[in-house]
C-alpha cells in the first residue's frame, strides 16, 4: 500500500481539515478518505482515533454491546480464495451442529446476560429454509434473543421467510467494492448479486451489517475508500471491518496479512462517516493483534462478539488461522471485559442493542 505524504506542514493541515470536516458533518470525499487512510504520522493518527472515539461517544455513548456468536456449520459451497472453509479445502473436517446443540448455546448466551445471538455458517446447502426458520422460531420462543443471521447469499424468498420466522438482523459483508478484486477472490460469485442481497435485506426490514476485508492482496487505499463510501451509501446499521489473515490451506497462503494499523484507520473513518452504526472490534483483529480489540474500542468500535460455539467445533470453524484462540473468546472474557471496561469509562450495554439513529444527549 502507498505510504503517507502527510509529514509536510501543508499536507498535515489538509489532513487536519479532513478530520474536522468529518467530525462536523460526517462528510468526506473519496480523496479525503484516502488522505486519512494514508496518515503515517503518529500524532495525526492519534487525532484521527480521538476524533472517531468522540463521535462514538456522541452517537452511541459508552455502552459496549455483546453479541454471542454460534458458528453452527462449517460446510460451504463457495470457494472464496481467502477463506479456510472454502469447498476446495478437503483437509478440513466438516461439522453441522444439531438443533439441540444450537439451542443449548442460545441458552448459554441468554444466561450470560447477552441479548443477541449471531448464527453464522458457511453457505451450507443442507441448511434448508425450513430448517433455519424452525431454528429461529425455537430460539425466539425459548430465549427471546435478538437473532442475527450470517449465512451468506440466499434467494429473496429465504430472507423473507427468515424475517417472518423472527430474524432481526443480517450480516453480509461486501468484502470488497472493487469488482476486479471481488471477481478474483470470490470465483463464481457476482458482485452485483451480493449488493442486491443487501438491498433486499434492507427492504425486508432487517438491520443490515456489511463491511470489508482490509489488506487483501492487490487492494489499495482507493479501494478501501470505495468500501467505506458503499457502507454509507447502503446505510448499513452494523459495520464489520477485519484484516485479511492468510490461511495456509488456501491459494492466498503466501500473502502477507492485512495490517492492524490500517484496519484501525478504516474502522475510525467508518465511525466518522456512519456516526450511529454498531461497529464490532472484530475477532480477526483480535487474532493478529492481541490488544487489537482494546485499540478498536478506542477508535470507534462499540461491539464485541464473544464466541459461544462449543469448544469441540471451534477449532474447525477456521475461516483464518488462530481464530479459536483469539483474545476475545469466552469463557474468561466477559468477566475480564467488565472490569476492563469500567477502568476505561465504558460499560456493558443493556437492552437489545439496536441502532439508535439520533445523537444521544448529554
Ligand atoms: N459464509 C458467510 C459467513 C461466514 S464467513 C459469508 O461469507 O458471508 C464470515 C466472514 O469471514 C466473511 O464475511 C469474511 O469477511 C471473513 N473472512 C473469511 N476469510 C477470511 C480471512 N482469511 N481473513 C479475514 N477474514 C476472513
Ligand atoms: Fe464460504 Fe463465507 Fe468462507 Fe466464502 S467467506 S468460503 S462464503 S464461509
Amino acid at each position: 500500500m502507498e505510504s503517507a505524504t502527510s509529514t509536510s506542514d501543508g499536507a498535515g493541515m489538509e489532513t487536519g481539515a479532513a478530520i474536522a470536516d468529518a467530525v462536523r458533518n460526517g462528510e468526506l470525499t473519496r480523496e479525503g478518505i484516502v488522505r486519512l487512510l494514508e496518515i503515517a504520522d503518529p500524532e495525526e493518527l492519534q487525532k484521527l482515533f480521538i476524533a472517531a472515539d468522540a463521535i462514538r461517544q456522541r452517537f452511541v455513548g459508552s455502552e459496549v454491546f455483546l453479541r454471542g456468536i454460534v458458528e453452527f456449520s462449517n460446510f460451504c459451497r463457495r470457494d472464496c480464495l481467502y477463506c479456510g472453509l472454502r469447498l476446495s479445502n478437503r483437509d478440513l473436517p466438516r461439522y453441522r451442529m444439531e438443533e439441540g446443540e444450537i439451542l443449548a448455546a442460545a441458552h448459554r448466551i441468554k444466561a450470560a446476560g447477552i441479548s443477541t445471538i449471531v448464527l453464522q455458517s458457511g453457505e451450507d446447502p443442507c441448511q434448508s429454509t425450513v430448517r433455519i426458520c424452525r431454528l429461529i422460531r425455537r430460539i425466539k420462543d425459548e430465549t427471546s434473543l435478538v437473532v442475527t443471521l450470517s449465512v451468506g447469499e440466499r434467494p429473496l424468498g429465504d430472507y423473507l421467510a427468515f424475517r417472518e420466522a423472527g430474524a432481526n438482523r443480517y450480516l453480509l459483508k461486501q468484502e470488497t467494492s472493487s469488482p476486479e478484486l471481488y471477481a478474483r477472490f470470490r470465483p463464481g460469485c457476482r458482485h452485483e448479486e451480493r449488493q442486491q442481497c443487501l438491498r433486499h435485506l434492507k427492504e425486508l426490514g432487517y438491520e443490515i451489517g456489511t463491511g470489508n476485508i482490509v489488506g487483501l492482496p492487490g487492494q489499495n487505499t482507493a479501494d478501501l475508500a470505495a468500501d467505506l463510501l458503499f457502507i454509507r451509501e447502503i446505510d448499513a446499521d452494523m459495520v464489520g471491518i477485519g484484516p485479511f489473515i492468510a490461511h495456509p490451506q488456501t491459494p492466498l497462503a503466501p500473502c502477507p496479512n492485512g495490517s492492524p494499523a490500517m484496519t484501525l484507520k478504516v474502522l475510525a473513518v467508518a465511525r466518522l462517516l456512519t456516526r450511529s452504526t454498531n461497529i464490532p472490534a472484530t475477532t480477526a483483529l483480535a487474532t493478529i493483534a492481541p490488544q487489537g480489540w482494546r485499540d478498536a474500542l478506542q477508535s470507534g468500535a462499540n461491539v464485541i462478539m464473544p464466541n459461544f460455539t462449543p469448544v469441540v467445533y471451534r477449532g474447525l470453524y477456521e475461516i483464518y488461522p488462530g481464530k479459536s484462540s483469539a483474545s476475545t473468546n469466552v469463557p474468561d472474557f466477559p468477566e475480564m471485559l467488565e472490569q476492563e471496561l469500567r477502568d476505561s469509562g465504558r460499560i456493558i450495554g443493556t437492552g437489545s442493542g439496536f441502532r439508535k439513529r439520533q445523537e444521544i444527549s448529554g
